[in-house]
């Protein structure tokens, strides 16, 4: 009797103990804690400067991203705000290398959409898009795009442009400067096979890149897009949060980040016909981002 006792009070113990370990580990979903893991070890302060990155939207220039608007918790936080800096120093150090927006592009906005093509998100996206007969930017990766070709032609045919997200998706942070070239390369050699052109228009996964290998970026005449606003599709599936996050801090030559593959993204497929419409009530339009860009 005994011994069952203290049997049951050890194994009280021990779930307790796990489910205070999988509550700490758990607390953040893990489709976001592989953006936010490569921050960590980046170019901490690579110009040794405060930046204020908390500028007014008056004040947006290249390089601005704007500071998300849903509450995050504050490791997420931490890291966006250590990411935001560090793409204000990439953009000032690279200013016509690393775009994240188009200032002074009259009312003109370009949403991207990262990580396809897949066969379940990214079809419906683009009907969703041909609803309103509105044209963006697709940044595929390589090996998704020799599964769904299709997808790409499609995208191809209703006018979006399609740039390169490198072939796997590795984290740039991880690799060395001539094998994040050759992730770029990679995709764009498969783009050319199945849409018979690359681009110069590149996206590193999770948006982020070194110095040195910004360098090589400009000597290898890639131009890596960013972006000013963060759907947050990312991290959180509540609608309203993915539409807030885009028209609270919408401007005029804004580049948008959302993802039509990667995980599930009913949510961002809820959220984006109601984005599209404030937009356009707004009085803002839709291009792609080589447009935006154009003189
Ligand atoms: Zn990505």
């Amino acid at each position: 009797m005994r011994i069952s006792k203290y049997l049951i009070l050890f194994l009280l113990f021990i779930s307790f103990i796990v489910y205070v370990f999988i509550r700490v580990d758990g607390g953040s979903p893990s489709r976001y804690r592989l953006r936010t893991d490569d921050i960590q070890n980046e170019i901490d302060d690579p110009l040794g400067e405060d930046v204020d990155v908390d500028i007014l939207p008056s004040n947006i220039h290249n390089g601005y991203v704007a500071k998300p608007i849903i509450s995050l918790d504050s490791d997420i936080d931490n890291h966006l705000n250590l990411f935001r800096k560090n793409i204000m120093e990439l953009a000032k150090l690279y200013n016509s290398t690393y775009i994240t927006c188009r200032p002074n592009a009259k009312s003109q906005v370009a949403l991207t959409f990262d990580d396809g093509p897949d066969e379940t998100f990214t079809p419906i996206i683009m009907d969703i898009l041909d609803d309103y007969g509105i044209t963006c930017t697709f940044f595929f990766i390589g090996e998704n795009i020799q599964r769904y070709p299709d997808i790409l032609i499609r995208a191809q045919k209703s006018g979006h442009q399609v740039a390169n997200h490198s072939l796997s998706h590795k984290r740039p942070t991880e690799i060395s400067k001539h094998e994040l070239i050759y992730e770029f390369e990679s995709c764009n050699l498969i783009l050319e096979e199945h849409s018979g052109e690359g681009t110069r228009f590149i996206r590193a996964p999770y948006g982020l890149l070194t110095i040195d290998q910004m360098e090589l970026i400009e000597q290898s005449n890639l131009l890596a897009i960013g972006w000013s606003i963060d759907s947050m599709d990312w991290y959180t599936d509540k609608k309203d949060e993915i539409v807030e996050s885009v028209l609270n801090p919408i401007h005029s030559g804004a580049i948008i980040l959302m993802h039509s593959a990667g995980g599930n993204r009913q949510a961002t497929l809820e959220a984006l016909p109601t984005i599209i419409e404030s937009l356009l009530q707004e009085g803002y339009t839709f291009t792609t981002v080589e447009n935006l860009l154009k003189d």
